[in-house]
């Protein structure tokens, strides 16, 4: 196992690695910068290494101060967490040239599964269900056209280096084709460097349900899904599991092991997926590291996936079968972005007050403390609050308790959001698509 690992993350992800490492024996490192470095996982760690900058975002992307700080402090490897170098695979070739295990795939692996379309076509080929759509990058609008005539209207734009829900462009049909195309293709190229986009069937009605994986390089298991379809603007709010039955879970689960397994994946991954009316998946993406809700998956099945992550990139075997892997009750979280409720705008600013709730089955991620002054510059995340029931029913009366007893004051934050959420009928009845937010616009009022 590894003496010392650096974190080249901050906020609540770097907290939630820290306590890995530290269960496992291993030293933390953690580089920051200087809005962090007052925070808990800094004064937390063993070995803070700063690294300032007046882009504060270029403290945690330049990465060859990472590798520098991880070979001045001695650390053997490097975790990623989520965001800034988590997927970048020139890091992760840096990474290798130096001799520095970076927690997660190899360069290629990253480099395949953060092509779009070139991963599509790989687990098409290992037997996960795909929309129809293009198989290469398209520029020309009739082109386009063309597609969508064969796979019907409507149909989506996205970006081949995609993430984020960046530049997706809707289109109900031929006239829209020119404009969409271009206003997809600029924006992916002002926020990915890479104006490929593909076009794939629009899913109308669907459900975001998305599976957890670990792969040691050789075999792959699966954690079972999270169901995450309550979203702002492509990005989750409030996440769920278990959602399916025991059967489409083990059919799903066995091929998103075979994805993993033909691609000589190793780390954490998760499969995202969409799902219709009817019940059929269709493929998105390979988010290949630790996810922000890796927390409900830790809930319904009581194993540890980041320590597991860490074991796996340490050259460490699988250490359960697929059949050792149970679940149990029912896990909802609830995303607390330092946001204004209504409009998604982020509300930084100083924490006067901050009080989070406790109990049996609730569990408080968060890198947040009085006195907390919460950066502007970076992600508006600032707590995560899981909860754990017997059943659906049980979580989510937990959860409106739980919720009851957070107290944050001074930022805007989204739980009153959360409370309408939670009381709505159709959420109630799980009558939930990734429209939900809009399809409900008086939540708040
Ligand atoms: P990103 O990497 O930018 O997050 P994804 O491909 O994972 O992009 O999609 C993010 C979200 O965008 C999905 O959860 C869904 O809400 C929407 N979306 C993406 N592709 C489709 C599609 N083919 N049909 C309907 N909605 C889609």
């Amino acid at each position: 196992m590894f003496k010392r690992v650096l974190i080249a993350n901050r906020g609540e992800i770097a907290l939630r690695i820290s306590r890995a490492l530290r269960e496992l024996g291993i030293e933390v490192c953690i580089i920051h910068g200087r809005e962090d470095r007052l925070s808990l996982p800094v004064r937390f760690s063993d070995y803070a290494i700063p690294n300032y900058r007046s882009n504060p975002l270029e403290s945690y992307l330049d990465y060859e101060a990472v590798i520098q700080a991880a070979k001045d402090v001695g650390a053997e490897a490097i975790h990623p967490g989520y965001g800034f170098l988590a997927e970048n695979a020139a890091f992760v070739r840096r990474c290798e040239e130096e001799d520095i295990v970076f927690i997660g795939p190899d360069a290629d692996v990253i480099t395949l599964l953060g092509d779009k379309i070139e991963a599509r076509k790989a687990m098409e080929a290992a037997g996960l269900p795909v929309a129809k759509g293009s198989d290469e990058a398209i520029d020309d609008a009739n082109v386009a056209r063309e597609l969508a005539s064969q796979i019907g209207y409507p149909v989506i734009i996205k970006a081949a280096a995609g993430g984020g829900g960046i530049g997706m462009q809707i289109v109900h049909d031929s006239t829209e084709f020119e404009s969409a195309l271009n206003l997809c293709q600029s924006r992916a190229k002002s926020a990915f460097g890479d104006n490929r986009v593909f076009v794939e069937k629009y899913i109308e009605g669907a459900q975001h349900v998305e599976f957890q994986v670990l792969a040691d390089g050789e075999n792959a298991i699966h954690f079972g899904e999270r169901f995450c379809s309550i979203q702002r603007r492509h990005q989750k709010l409030l996440e769920e599991g278990p959602w399916l039955s025991d059967e489409v879970r083990s059919e799903i689960g066995a091929r998103v092991c075979e994805g993993a397994r033909s691609v000589g994946y190793r780390g954490l991954a998760t499969f995202e997926f969409l799902r219709d009316k009817n019940g059929d998946f269709y493929f998105l993406e390979v988010n290949p590291r630790v996810q922000v809700e890796h927390t409900i998956t830790e809930m319904i099945t009581g194993v540890d996936l980041v320590k597991m992550g860490i074991r796996v990139a340490a050259g460490e075997s699988l250490s359960m079968t697929q059949s050792e892997i149970e679940f149990t009750g029912h896990s909802i979280q609830c995303r607390l972005n330092a946001e204004d409720p209504v409009n998604f705008v982020p509300s930084p600013g100083k924490l006067w007050d901050c009080h989070f709730p406790g109990g049996r089955g609730i569990r408080v991620d968060t890198h947040a403390h009085i006195g907390y002054d919460m950066p502007g510059c970076f992600d508006s995340l600032l707590a995560k609050l899981i909860v754990w029931g017997h059943d659906r029913e049980e979580a989510i009366a937990k959860m409106k308790s739980a919720l009851k007893e957070t107290t944050i004051i001074g930022v805007e934050t989204v739980i009153p959001l959360h409370k309408a959420i939670l009381n709505e009928p159709d959420f109630i009845a799980r009558d939930v698509t990734i429209q939900y937010l809009e399809d409900h616009p008086n939540l708040l009022g």
